[in-house]
């Protein structure tokens, strides 16, 4: 790995929720980096810290009740923790620099503003230019994520869109801002399957004709598998699991990725295949064992892995390809 392209680097980022029922480690030590024209996947069930590590990254953490206390965002080499969330360093980045792309789309598009005045209004908050130029630059912006008839798109409220069109909205604005990095939140969860197919076929065109980089944060995995290159798999507030998505599809080490690919559909399904559920639900993030925290709804787990501190990362095949299991898989089936 080229150290000269990576353009975020999460280290040890820790975040908890401080709740009169106690503290939630919901980010717990959570590294992972994202390289320029990358596709990265974050994937995990509801819970396991997924999208408050994003939101950590953009300090949109509303503070009580939570607190960053731990760690480093390192964007371009700058730590964007050493900026306070209402700083006007951090109001430069957010946007113009990283943006970030929710579930619904209609939670970030103001209701009674066109999609016009919302995007000119980003795009001149970031930028030096006339209306009329920001207005050029938005008709363009949404042309360019494949929006037809942009002109009149652009005098549309967003409840005359579509779900998709919606999000292909915010992926306009990121466009238009010139957003290095957009990390997209549950971007299709929301959308039919045929618009989920698209709008990550416009995240993968972002990437290889604009020069974007993208975080994907998801549930699913089997939405990722064709578009990101990596992926890191979260469980309990901890990176369980990293490495390619062909180390993670074809040689998944920890059985928590293992679950995760069976509860996936095939299209190649054979007679007899079956969907199998990851048994149980994830933990209490307040009340966390001092062991695997996935040992209660793991296969595998044994007198061991109860006995034992949790596991750290490491690698399993001497690699990029990192596991957090105290037992080592071969070929993902483990000895
Ligand atoms: Fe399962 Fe044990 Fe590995 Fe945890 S450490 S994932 S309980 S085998």
């Amino acid at each position: 790995m080229d150290e000269n392209k990576i353009l975020l680097d999460v280290k040890h980022l820790c975040t908890s929720f401080f709740t009169p029922a106690g503290e939630v480690k919901a980010v717990n030590d959570v590294s992972y980096y994202v390289c320029e024209q990358e596709i990265v996947a974050v994937v995990g069930e509801s819970g396991s810290g997924k999208s408050v590590t994003q939101m950590s990254v953009m300090q949109l953490v509303q503070t009580p009740p939570g607190r960053i206390f731990g760690g480093k965002v390192l964007f371009e080499g700058q730590n964007l923790l050493a900026y306070k969330p209402n700083s006007k360093q951090m109001q430069a980045i957010r946007g113009a620099q990283i943006a970030m792309i929710f579930q619904e789309p209609m939670t970030s598009l103001n209701p009674v503003y066109t999609v016009g005045n919302q995007i000119t209004e980003v795009i001149r908050r970031h930028k030096k230019c006339s209306r009329r130029e920001a207005w050029r630059l938005g008709t363009a912006a949404l042309d360019s994520v494949g929006i037809p008839d942009p002109e009149t798109r652009m005098k549309n409220y967003p409840f005359e869109m579509s779900g998709g069109m919606r999000q292909r909205v915010l992926i306009a604005i990121a466009v238009a801002c010139n957003s290095k990095l957009i990390i997209a939140d549950e971007p299709t969860t929301a959308l039919d399957v045929t618009t989920q197919a698209q709008v990550m076929e416009l995240l993968l065109r972002i990437v290889q004709d604009m020069k974007k980089s993208i975080v994907v944060v998801t549930h699913n995995l089997g939405l990722v598998t064709r578009y990101a290159q990596r992926i890191y798999v979260m469980y309990a507030g901890r990176i369980v699991e990293s490495g390619t998505t062909e180390d993670i599809l074809t040689r998944p080490a920890h059985p928590y990725t293992m679950g995760l690919l069976k509860s996936v559909p095939k299209l190649e399904k054979r007679e007899g295949d079956k969907l199998v559920p990851i048994e149980g639900a994830p933990p209490n993030l307040s009340y966390l064992p001092g062991y695997c925290a996935f040992a209660p709804r793991c296969p595998y787990a044994c007198q061991e892995c109860r006995e034992k501190p949790v596991p750290e990362l490491h690698s399993v095949d001497g690699k990029l390809h990192f596991a957090a299991c105290h037992l080592d898989p071969i070929g993902g089936v483990r000895k």
